[in-house]
């Protein structure tokens, strides 16, 4: 355990407590700070660009709920809208018509979409998502990246990013050999793998799925050509584009990486930002093929809580204020200032560090770089990360704990937040 000058005594009886009832005391694998060493902080609010603990200690919040809070915490329009919301009940289990105005501002939005189905989570979106490339195509095989996260069904838990990065776990117990058997990996950033894995399967796979930017095993950009290269290769084989944007939808630009880069898969995944920090997820794409989701076609897939009021209000309120002018600039700006300045401080005192950012999400490696693909995010000195992590959480700044995870900054985080970060990270810096 790392020493600490924080005062946790809330923190570590809520989290002894917690341990004793949910497995390591989390309710998902990262929060536990397993990789960071320490001990986890307990949230009491959150509000804005911060965070405060149970032992009233604040931080600036570079993680925003892993995404979701792209305007700020508990931003007071989208409060208000779901007050508003609440009083009309939890769950109508039924249609509604904010369905019908979010799929509509998704739909605009997102160049891949032409029609939407909502769910509840990332996970469920991807997992549906894999069976409708199966159904479409009559093909059983998938593609997909080493360190790549797309949930945690079965048929992705093959070499996966996220948790699976974070704490070096081996493919998961649990999953039957015949269930990934048709999960194929290549490593990111390289169009030759691909081609090789469709040439030794012809015919057989339905499709590729990616994070068009990774944010699961850090912050990783597709080299030039590589989105363009799977275009070409899907379309030459019959087989499936997915874009899981689950991080990157309305995140990295309103329209997602497939705006930013100018690629258009077939279907896409999303997530977190639209549904403004309730339980919320969606696939979509190309409209014969989302015709044949159930009840439109036969391919199953339905849920209770799918398309929850609250959830589409909060999505909507919050795709309305990204949408305000100069949204994307701002975030960019601020993330700049931040990932630029965070390299240079990491240079100036001797450590060997590479990343970068797009929009706001940004990554940072303990490793001299440049990094492609997961192997190259492995070199990362992580007990080094660790100790910068618990650094700058003594300082009053909350990063990712974990080195293969991206950060994230919002409409609420001003200049001054930053420069507050960076005088923190440079003290921090010095002394690891
Ligand atoms: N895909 C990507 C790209 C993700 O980043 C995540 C979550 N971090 C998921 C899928 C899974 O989403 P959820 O945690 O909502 O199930």
């Amino acid at each position: 355990m790392v020493s600490t000058t924080l005062k946790t005594t809330k923190s570590e009886e809520i989290f002894a407590a917690a341990q004793k009832l949910m497995p390591g005391g989390v309710s998902s694998p990262v929060r536990a700070f397993k990789s960071v060493g320490g001990q986890p902080i307990v949230f009491d609010r959150v509000k804005g660009a911060y965070i405060w603990d149970v032992d009233e200690n604040q931080y600036i919040d570079y993680v925003g709920t892993w995404g979701p809070a792209i305007c700020g915490h508990a931003h007071p329009e989208v409060i208000k809208a779901l007050h508003e919301s609440l009083e009309k009940g939890t769950s109508f289990g039924a249609p509604s018509l904010l369905e019908n105005v979010l799929a509509e501002m998704v739909i605009d939005a997102v160049p891949s979409i032409e029609m939407v189905r909502f769910v509840n989570s990332g996970t469920e979106a991807c997992m549906a998502v894999l069976r409708l490339m199966r159904a479409f195509t009559g093909r059983d095989k998938l593609i997909k990246f080493e360190g790549c996260y797309h949930g945690h069904a079965d048929m992705f838990l093959v070499k996966a990013g996220s948790g699976v990065a974070t704490l070096g776990l081996p493919d998961s117990p649990g999953v039957p050999k015949s269930v990934t058997a048709n999960t194929l990996n290549a490593p990111y950033n390289d169009l030759e793998a691909v081609k090789a894995l469709f040439a030794e399967n012809p015919g057989e796979i339905a499709g590729v799925i990616l994070e068009p930017v990774v944010g699961n095993a850090g912050f990783i950009v597709p080299d030039a050509g590589f989105l363009e290269g799977l275009r070409e290769i899907t379309k030459d084989n019959g087989a499936l584009l997915v874009f899981d944007e689950v991080m990157t939808g309305f995140r990295i630009a309103y329209g997602g990486a497939q705006e930013k880069f100018g690629v258009t898969p077939d279907l896409t995944t999303l997530g977190k930002v639209i549904g403004g920090g309730l339980p919320v997820g969606a696939y979509g794409g190309r409209r014969d093929i989302m015709g044949m989701v159930a009840p439109a076609g036969p391919m199953y897939q339905a849920g209770t809580l799918s398309g929850n009021p609250l959830a589409m209000t909060a999505g909507i309120k919050t795709l309305e204020l990204l949408q305000k002018p100069g949204t994307y600039e701002q975030l960019d700006k601020i993330t700049k200032k931040l990932s630029n300045g965070l390299l240079q401080i990491a240079k100036e005192t001797g450590h060997a560090v590479c990343g970068g950012q797009i929009s706001g999400m940004f990554g940072l490696f303990f490793a001299a770089g440049p990094v492609h693909n997961y192997d190259d995010a492995k070199k990362s000195d992580v007990a080094k990360f660790g100790r910068f992590h618990r650094g700058m959480l003594e300082h009053g700044i909350y990063l990712a704990p974990s080195q293969f995870e991206a950060g994230f900054t919002s409409l609420a985080h001003t200049e001054e937040d930053v420069d507050r970060t960076l005088a923190a990270a440079r003290e921090v810096m010095a002394s690891i």
